[in-house]
């Protein structure tokens, strides 16, 4: 008898978790799993618990809160000068995860191809598998994480029916340019590829350069799912809010899907955060103000130690080189690292299908107050 034969046999816990849980077990300072480790704005925690009191704590609509979808469309216009239409474009989920697992289900078919950028987030190839689908890998530069284009077209076949973009990219920080996105829209015009755009860092930039949403094009907006998550700009990551934008015809089947995953999201959190956005755009107009600091004083930090950081143009996560330090390979030296001098990194192999040969490259997360920054940069320079 064959109880359990695996759907997702190369699937094991996500690195996240594993790295997390070493962390707690040798109270290492973790900058492995990406999390703030300071406090989530007071007058969103007030609102949710306010929203919690005035009794808003049965369902949302299916599709969100309408002061939040509201408020996202006003942002949107505001930041992107795309209008959307709150009732049909904009769908409020459980994180940036739900939706993308909803918008890979509800258009992705068994036997089709989704390409993917490698090294890429964990959770694309089980949801693409999940479909029946194969993940088409296509690595970007190891060295500044830029996507080759013609690779891109190479990859494509008549079963393709869906490319994966990340920026800021995670686990790099790379960003898409301008001239990315005319090349992606050359690359795209007339086929039926879907594009779902994951940019939930998209407001952590830094050094002034804009993020290239794809809302910004609205040839490849109207093919495009564009995912933002409210954990990563709120600081609150536990609270699992993102959401879904699309065209009224790809919002429809997102939508099919996400109404018997999760059907909808934590009500309190969807009315704190509608008000927030309204409230307190500064809050997310000067989030990259408020993490270039860190980053540039990681970065300082860093230079009293061996490990070599790569330039980081968006997000909160820093790329360290140890080839100086150590020749294990990333999930050993990572283990290593926890177990021998207190600090928690995530290797970068489990986001590729094939990691570069010799590649020897760390990540850290910065979104940490100084104190912890300094406590971990402390114990790499024993290193
Ligand atoms: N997005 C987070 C990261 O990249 C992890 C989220 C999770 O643990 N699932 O670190």
């Amino acid at each position: 008898m064959h109880l359990i034969q695996s759907k997702l046999p190369k699937v094991g816990t996500t690195i996240f978790t594993v790295m997390s849980q070493l962390a707690t077990e040798h109270k290492a300072v973790n900058l492995g799993q990406g999390f703030p480790d300071f406090a989530t704005p007071a007058p969103l925690v007030e609102a949710m618990a306010q929203a919690a009191r005035d009794g808003k704590n049965q369902y949302s609509p299916m599709t969100g809160l309408p002061a939040l979808r509201q408020a996202i469309a006003a942002k949107t216009q505001k930041i992107y000068a795309r209008t959307l239409d709150s009732d049909a474009q904009i769908t409020v989920t459980s994180g940036g995860s739900e939706a993308i697992f909803d918008a890979v289900l509800a258009v992705v078919r068994a036997g089709e191809e989704v390409i993917v950028l490698d090294p890429c987030y964990d959770c694309y190839e089980p949801a693409i598998e999940l479909a029946g689908a194969r993940a088409v890998h296509v690595p970007l530069d190891a060295h500044d994480f830029h996507v080759d284009w013609q690779r891109v077209r190479d990859a494509i076949t008549p079963r393709t029916r869906m490319l994966m973009i990340n920026s800021p990219h995670n686990p790099s920080g790379a960003m898409l340019s301008a001239q990315d996105m005319a090349t992606l829209a050359d690359i795209l015009r007339g086929t039926d590829i879907v594009l779902l755009s994951d940019e939930v860092y998209e407001h952590i930039v830094y050094d002034g350069v804009r993020h290239e949403s794809v809302l910004r094009y609205p040839e490849l907006a109207e093919r495009a799912f564009v995912i933002s998550s409210f954990g990563k700009t709120y600081h609150c990551t536990g609270w699992k809010v993102g959401y879904a934008v699309a065209s009224r015809a790809l919002s429809g089947e997102f939508r099919k899907v996400h109404q018997y995953n999760t059907f909808c999201t934590f009500t309190p959190a969807q009315a704190a955060l509608a008000q927030m956005l309204e409230q307190h755009p500064e809050h997310h107009e000067q989030l990259g103000a408020f993490y270039q600091p860190k980053r540039d004083h990681f970065r300082e930090l860093l230079a009293h130690t061996k490990f070599v950081p790569t330039p980081v143009p968006g997000g909160y996560f820093q790329l360290v080189d140890y080839s100086a330090i150590s020749d294990l390979p990333d999930r050993e030296f990572a283990r290593w690292l926890t177990i021998e001098h207190g600090v928690t990194g995530i290797p970068l192999s489990p986001f590729y299908e094939s990691p570069p040969i010799g590649q020897r490259l760390l990540r850290f997360c910065f979104a940490k107050n100084e104190a912890t920054l300094e406590a971990a940069v402390t114990r790499l320079a024993k290193s």
